[in-house]
């Protein structure tokens, strides 16, 4: 796949503390601000920002501003009718003055902020369209109560979106068979078939360029008056000039604040990019943001992403304003500079080591804007840019979003999934106190030297484990960390200040892998997803090969299964063995071991236990989509009305986020 945005939605699974019985921390602050329909909302924290130098906060504070004014061009993206009926929905809520408790209200009001998330009339995820739980005739009323220049110019277009599903039923259509491109709801193409836009492109891309341009990614695709097929740009000057033209005053504001001449260069081709609409532009600068990777202060700004596409061409507007957290980023640094002591101490056969390793450094940053496509709901890592041949000819750069993670785990305290699924006390405990660093150091360990070690032996194809193959791989990346994270040498390398703390890891990593996961299953179907085969075959074989010795157990205690770990470092043991076993099959290629391991362990779902996992699961009311709320920045000026200072606070609501958005950073208001 060629887009490697990590999107955090229904899989991200986390479990929380049984002590907090609020999602708030020891400095109080609340991290859970909204919760309706299958959302809830959340806030983070920009730690580090105030520690800033004043340049880099103006940087920071410049970009967050370019990151705002592109709001209104995602909207429309989604749906030509999004900004219309925003401003309509906007409307109506704060001229009501009726009853607040009036369910027909209470309706509107969900209906409202689930659009509000979407960013638009279709669900971010399901891409279906929302359903209304309030009238016509309710909806009637409040328009005839407008004034009149608040009225919508269209009030039956309106009315037909809220209220007739088959109309615009779906934002993205995947659906094999019929044609994606008219049966998809989203601004990306009008007036034009799917046959019609698939010759198009097959007539303009030349096969033959080793270095070509993303074709379509920032176009909007219809046809002239004399109905030729015809590419509008997103440009200054053409389709959304308004908001990019915004976008590019903040930009210059922020070039003046760069750190240094790469990152210049990158923002400042960023800005020809947007008044070219070139894609030979963002190409060259694509490859000057991949360059910069000495700049504490880093974003993406522009059309990036293409999943909203059914054809996978054109980019949904985003941003993410971010900076490097030194001290995470000093542990991928620790870890990547010992690359080669885990990978000549590993329990693998010796043949299927590298001679020479080189761990990968992944950077760990802060979000400080998340924006367009990326918010409300976030990614928790980023993998960019996407285009092929950059990525093979200049490399690309890999984040995770640490204070995104911290406010997932932080949120999730007290929402009652450990008390259900960990009856041990003393389990939890440690759960609470040490599984989000645990968390991170098996993703460093998986990322910055689980997929890096090993080799293949002279001669054996590296796609020979075919179908399975990547669900072996992520198995291998796991096992090095489950291994790993339990060695001395953590603690020795100041990562980690107890040798214990890798235990709540093992017991999540197993309680995961052997029920809670398979809450992302329907009732009768197999695990499918690498990543879930992945822990699934992993902890299936511990707990069969353990079972002797009663290493792992599952244990029935009123009518519900819980995991028992009886012995922490003879489970280490039977993760180094696995280890070993996946690194063999993978160095010599050999698919029959692989496939037997895969299919035995990995696919097939106990449906009694499924069933139960389903019915404790829905005793929680855990909302599958989560999203954010962003800080508020705000310049402090001296009396010549200079900048001195950033101020940046966490106040904000949810509604009223959006409707300030609304009001200030509206560029393209219909
Ligand atoms: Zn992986």
């Amino acid at each position: 796949m060629n887009s490697i945005l990590i999107r955090a939605a229904a899989s991200l699974a986390i479990i929380g503390s049984p002590t907090a019985a609020m999602a708030k921390d020891s400095n109080d602050f609340n991290y859970v601000v909204d919760r309706f329909s299958d959302i809830q909302v959340l806030r983070y924290k920009v730690p580090g920002f105030e520690e800033l130098p004043l340049n880099q906060k103006k940087l920071v504070y410049y970009l967050t501003e370019a990151a705002l004014y592109g709001r209104d061009i995602l909207w429309d993206q989604n749906n030509k009718y999004n900004l219309q009926m925003r401003s309509l929905l906007e409307n109506i809520y704060k001229n009501y003055s009726g009853d607040k408790n009036d369910p027909q209200f209470k309706a509107f009001e969900t209906y409202l902020k689930q659009v509000e998330f979407g960013n638009g009339i279709h669900h971010h995820y399901s891409m279906d369209k929302f359903t209304p739980a309030f009238s016509r005739e309710f909806l009637a009323a409040q328009i005839a109560k407008l004034p009149a220049d608040r009225k919508p110019a269209d009030t039956d277009i309106l009315t037909k979106l809220i209220f007739d599903p088959s109309f615009m039923a779906k934002k993205v259509n995947q659906a094999e068979g019929q044609d994606l491109i008219l049966t998809s709801a989203n601004n990306l193409y009008e007036g034009v078939t799917q046959p019609e836009v698939e010759a198009y492109f097959a007539a303009i891309k030349d096969t033959t360029d080793t270095t070509p341009v993303m074709y379509g990614l920032n176009t909007r695709v219809t046809k002239d008056a004399a109905g030729n097929i015809v590419e509008q740009q997103y440009k200054v000057g053409g389709l959304y000039s308004p908001a990019i033209e915004k976008i590019v005053e903040m930009l210059e504001k922020a070039s003046s604040f760069a750190e240094n001449d790469a990152q210049r260069a990158a923002i400042d081709k960023l800005i020809q990019y947007y008044r070219s609409g070139n894609l030979k532009d963002f190409d060259d600068y694509s490859i000057l943001w991949t360059a910069d990777t000495d700049s504490r202060v880093d974003f993406i700004n522009g059309f990036i992403e293409s999943y909203d596409d059914p054809l996978g061409m054109t980019g949904a507007w985003e941003s993410i304003v971010n900076f490097k957290n030194l001290e995470a980023s000093h542990r991928t640094e620790v870890i990547s500079g010992n690359a080669q002591w885990f990978e000549s101490n590993s329990p693998v056969d010796p043949r299927f080591r590298k001679d020479e390793v080189k761990g990968v450094t992944a950077k760990v940053i802060t979000a400080a804007i998340l924006a367009g496509d990326a918010y409300p709901a976030t990614p928790i890592g980023i993998n960019l840019p996407n285009s092929n041949w950059i990525r093979a000819a200049h490399g690309s750069k890999s984040v995770t979003i640490e204070n995104i993670t911290q406010a997932y785990d932080e949120a999730a305290h007290g929402n009652g999934f450990n008390e259900e699924f960990v009856d041990d006390p003393a389990v939890r405990q440690m759960l609470d106190k040490y599984l989000f660093i645990t968390d991170n150091l098996h993703t460093d360990l998986h990322e910055c030297l689980g997929h890096a070690s090993g080799k293949l032996l002279p001669g054996v194809d590296p796609d020979a484990l075919k179908a399975h193959g990547s669900t072996l791989e992520e198995a291998r990346a796991d096992l090095f960390a489950l291994y790993y994270i339990a060695d001395p040498k953590l603690v020795e390398l100041g990562l980690i200040d107890n040798p214990d703390a890798y235990q709540p890891q093992y017991y999540q990593y197993l309680l995961n892998g052997l029920m809670t996961q398979l809450m992302r299953i329907e009732p009768g179907k197999d695990v499918e997803e690498a990543h879930m085969r992945n822990r699934k075959l992993i902890s299936e074989w511990v707990l069969e090969k353990g079972a002797a010795d009663n290493v792992v157990a599952l244990e029935k205690k009123n009518g519900k299964t819980y995991v028992r770990i009886n012995d922490y470092p003879a489970l280490r043991n039977l993760f180094g063995q696995l280890l070993a076993e996946i690194q063999r099959i993978k160095s010599e290629g050999d698919y029959e071991a692989g496939a037997a391991l895969v299919e035995k362990y990995g696919v097939k779902v106990d449906p009694e236990l499924h069933r139960e996992i389903l019915d404790r699961y829905a005793t929680l009311s855990i909302a599958p989509y989560k999203g954010f709320v962003n800080p508020v920045y705000t310049p402090v000026t001296d009396a010549a009305g200079n900048i001195t200072d950033i101020k940046v606070s966490y106040s904000e609501d949810y509604l009223p986020q959006m409707f300030r958005y609304s009001d200030t950073y509206s560029t393209l208001g219909k």
